[in-house]
């Protein structure tokens, strides 16, 4: 095994101490299945897991896979989501496409390959990682949403303000079997102590180790919407 730089060495060390602060961290949208994951995953695009899980008891009771949901109308699926997410057409039309196309190319199952799932609607890569990191563990990179790209730049791990740079710089710093497990750690972390605006860095668990402790509010945010100006 080749020796690891300093960098992955001070990076392994902090997530090994995030480790034992979230020993339950775990990916929050709630299923039973690959494909509800595949499905709420999908319907996270721009929401909060909490509405996402409000959501999809009622979509899977009437849905409960994929050859039920290909056969459903776009407009009572979107009926369904509109109670609770945004966008809820696009994610109607999604969502049964995706359904649409497990059935006609994957004999309903949900396929195990990034190649596979990017083909399908509304599925990108992030998407495809979740499912491959939870269901399988095999992921293919680092999940990286609006908390592991904040706490990544934080935590003074990459310089990188962009998706897939991050990506890229975790996959360099840690081993893939670490990959699927530090997303969910990230994310659990940021949710409950690292918060965007305020994070509780008295509170903090690692606060030692990272270059960011008690000035951190302006770093791995995203920058203000600038307003237009008014033209009379
Ligand atoms: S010390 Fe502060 S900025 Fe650093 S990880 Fe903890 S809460 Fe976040």
């Amino acid at each position: 095994m080749p020796r690891k730089s300093k960098p992955q060495q001070q990076a392994g060390d902090t997530y090994a101490k995030l480790r034992v602060l979230h020993p339950d961290a775990h990916c929050e949208l709630d299923h039973k299945t690959a494909f509800e994951l595949l499905v709420a995953t999908v319907l996270s695009a721009q929401t909060t897991d909490v509405l996402v899980n409000k959501t999809t008891p009622k979509l899977f009771a009437r849905w409960p896979d994929a050859r039920s949901l290909a056969a459903a109308s776009v407009e009572d699926v979107s009926a369904v989501l509109r109670e609770r997410l945004g966008m809820y057409n696009q994610k109607a039309k999604n969502i049964v496409g995706l359904a649409k196309k497990l059935v006609a190319e994957h004999g309903g199952e949900v396929p195990q390959t990034l190649d596979e799932l990017i083909e399908l609607p509304g599925v990108g890569r992030k998407t495809a990682n979740v499912v491959l990191g939870v269901i399988w563990d095999k992921p293919e990179g680092v999940v990286v949403d609006t908390h592991v790209q904040r706490l990544a730049q934080r935590l003074g791990w990459t310089k990188e303000s962009k998706p897939e740079g991050i990506e890229k710089a975790l996959c360099g710093l840690f081993p893939r079997e670490d990959w699927a497990m530090l997303s969910h750690t990230l994310i659990f972390h940021g949710r409950r102590v690292c918060f965007a605006r305020k994070p509780a860095c008295a509170a903090c668990g690692i606060n030692e180790a990272c270059p960011c402790a008690f000035k951190a509010e302006n770093v791995g945010r995203k920058p203000p919407r600038k307003r237009l100006p008014i033209v009379p």
